[in-house]
């Protein structure tokens, strides 16, 4: 099996040394396991942090570990019961082309109801974050303003649609005029928005005349400084990520913390953090159920990047965090 390790920690943007290529055998299949050969590997930028040592919520992968991933893979072999060899199944297998994995641990997917990629995109986690995310914490209601960053990628063009669905107006936010296009021209946005464009503040506030009621963010960075005044009294702010910070390369600046806290009082805003994992348990019968009927009447409209070849993954993953990904980034470990 080749796989992808963890070779040392960056410092600030990480860069393909971090990561270090390996042949290995892998371990006998036990009583309950699969072999699986993984056809995709997903690429999020939760990943960042695992790369690194600072407190999170969720373990830092250890130096020489194969980095972690959600895949969809096919079964080779089965020592489990209910689950067969040629099944698709999805699996937290990382960055490796074959693993030995705990079928307890896996869920079997229906090449027939969907691509298989979907698992990993629109129908999974990424899905299940703007889903969860949207509802629980934003709430959007017919008539209100609905802005969103990274907003082609797969949380925040699904954060958008649903809140469409909900009666909001719409306000997707991108990098670059090709992004902008898909924004209105495929995903439904009502505005978008360039966040590289220099006039980028100015045309956000003239773009929301009515203010911003749930502002989903993804990125932090220029892009909150922008949105911030701009939040109107009773907003919402589901805090789902920070891209723009996730490197670490932070500017310098006055201390805005009392400026801020300031409108949290004046303006009732209401700011929640969250990790999908905690709807989890609540909410991803309906997600699945829904998000699968909207993709397949549909509505709800999902772009993937695939780039090919394991050895592809660190280069695909460091540009994900620059914005060079255009939807959902996958590697095809290995052909369907
Ligand atoms: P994307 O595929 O959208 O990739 C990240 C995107 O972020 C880039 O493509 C880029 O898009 C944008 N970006 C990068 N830097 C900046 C910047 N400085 N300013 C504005 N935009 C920037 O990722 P996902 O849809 O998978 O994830 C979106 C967010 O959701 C991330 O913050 C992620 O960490 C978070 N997340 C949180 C989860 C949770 O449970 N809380 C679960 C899953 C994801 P562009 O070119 O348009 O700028």
């Amino acid at each position: 099996s080749t796989r992808i390790v963890l070779a040392s920690r960056p410092d600030g943007t990480p860069t393909p040394d971090n990561f270090r290529t390996e042949v290995v055998d892998l371990p006998e299949v036990g009583d309950g396991q699969l072999l699986v050969r993984v056809v995709y590997l997903s690429l999020d930028p939760y990943m960042r942090g695992r790369m690194s040592t600072a407190k999170s919520y969720a373990a830092h992968v250890e130096l020489g570990d194969v980095m972690v991933g959600g895949t969809v893979c096919q079964v080779v072999e089965s020592r489990a019961a209910g689950v067969d060899v040629g099944d698709y199944v999805l699996a937290g297998a990382g960055w490796q082309s074959h693993a030995v994995v705990d079928a307890a641990a896996v869920r079997k997917l229906d090449p027939q109801a969907a691509p298989i990629s979907t698992a990993l995109g629109v129908l999974g986690m990424p899905g299940f974050t703007a889903y969860s995310g949207l509802l629980k914490i934003g709430q959007p209601k017919p008539g209100e303003t609905v802005a969103v960053a990274a907003a082609t990628g797969p949380v925040g063009s699904a954060v958008g649609q649903i809140a469409k669905r909900k009666g909001a107006r719409t306000v997707g936010i991108a990098g670059g005029p090709e992004k902008c296009r898909a924004l209105t021209e495929e995903f439904g946005f009502d505005v978008a928005l360039d966040h590289r464009d220099p006039e980028f503040a100015k045309k956000l506030k003239d773009a929301v005349p009515e203010g911003i009621d749930v502002y989903f963010e993804n990125v932090g960075g220029a892009v909150q400084d922008a949105v911030w005044p701009l939040l109107n009294t009773y907003a919402r702010i589901p805090v789902c990520g920070l891209v723009a910070q996730y490197n670490g390369v932070v500017e310098e600046r006055a201390d805005r913390l009392p400026g801020f806290f300031s409108s949290v009082l004046t303006k009732s805003l209401t700011i929640r953090g969250f990790i999908q994992t905690e709807f989890v348990k609540e909410m991803y019968g309906d997600f699945l159920r829904d998000a699968s009927a909207w993709v397949r009447d549909g509505s709800l409209k999902y772009r993937e990047d695939i780039v090919d070849g394991l050895e592809n993954a660190p280069t695909a993953f460091i540009g994900m965090l620059a914005g060079k990904n255009f939807g959902k980034l996958l590697v095809r470990v290995s052909p369907e």
